[in-house]
């Protein structure tokens, strides 16, 4: 599978940011997208393109359900400007925010937002690019190892993990048709800027996370974006409707 396009949400650093690279080294063209960090993004943009690919950043704020359309609507353009198609190859629904609320403290507002970012918008643009996707394509939702083991104050978080799971799923069923293929990876701790660098700023922290873990550490980037590659890849195209948990093995 050669020169396939993706369009990466929340591309700009962390997991994003490896996804797209890890695409890129295989051949592939990416879409990147950023909310607050443009120059972060375009670093990355940089990056891909030094590797021989091409790629763009595009900003999209997935809290604002109704920026969606006119969302794919610039993405259609610049497939049509930048690629001379009408189409691209692989979503991968990854950005999102961390927010370590207790039950009893959380409110409507910290539940909508979160719904949003984690959820809503993934259900609605999955919907809406779907016309743009390419036969045979591949659809990765990013979801989170506390949809299996509970990290309390996580409640609205991994519900709505939770949801992309079962929504994966059925996007499977609906779309197999097409030969289209919809996964969920699943990280466990990886330590990124995610939920104000909780990881990174609190060793205490990591150093537990990392007791938990089988394999002795928590995660890092560059664990996770070779996964979605590998899913992308002709070799991961049987995989379909899993839920893929990466990370190294906590609370086994
Ligand atoms: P980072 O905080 O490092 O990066 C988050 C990315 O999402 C950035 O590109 C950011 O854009 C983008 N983003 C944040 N808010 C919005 C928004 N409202 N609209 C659009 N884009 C937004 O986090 P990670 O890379 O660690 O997390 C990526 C995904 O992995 C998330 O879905 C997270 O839930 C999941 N995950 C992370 C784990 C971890 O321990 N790190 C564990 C399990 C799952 P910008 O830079 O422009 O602000």
């Amino acid at each position: 599978m050669k020169n396939k396009i993706a369009l990466i949400t929340g591309g700009s650093r962390g997991l994003g940011k490896n996804m797209a690279l890890r695409l890129a080294e295989k051949g592939h063209d990416v879409m990147l997208t950023y909310n607050t960090k443009k120059e972060e993004a375009l670093a990355v943009v940089a990056s891909i393109e030094n590797l021989g690919q091409k790629a763009v950043a595009l900003q999209l704020d997935v809290n604002n359900i109704g920026s969606l359309t006119q969302f794919v609507s610039e993405v259609s353009t610049i497939l049509k400007e930048k690629w001379d198609t009408n189409c691209f190859d692989f979503l991968i629904n990854n950005a999102g925010v961390g927010a370590t609320i207790a039950y009893m403290d959380a409110t409507e507002d910290d539940f909508d937002r979160l719904m949003n970012i984690h959820f809503k918008s993934v259900y609605f643009l999955t919907q809406k690019a779907l016309p743009i996707i390419n036969d045979n394509g591949r659809i990765i939702n990013i979801s989170s190892g506390t949809t299996r083991f509970c990290n309390p104050g996580y409640s609205i978080y991994a519900s709505m993990k939770g949801a992309i799971e079962t929504f994966t799923k059925y996007v499977a069923k609906e779309v197999g048709s097409r030969g289209i293929t919809a996964n969920v990876v699943a990280p466990g701790p990886i330590e990124t800027d995610f939920n104000n660098a909780a990881i990174r700023s609190n060793l205490q922290l990591k150093e537990r996370l990392a007791s938990m873990t089988a394999l002795g550490r928590v995660g890092e980037a560059n664990d996770i974006g070779g996964i979605v590659a590998f899913l992308c890849s002709e070799d991961g195209y049987w995989i379909n409707g899993q839920r893929i948990e990466a990370s190294g093995g906590i609370s086994l």
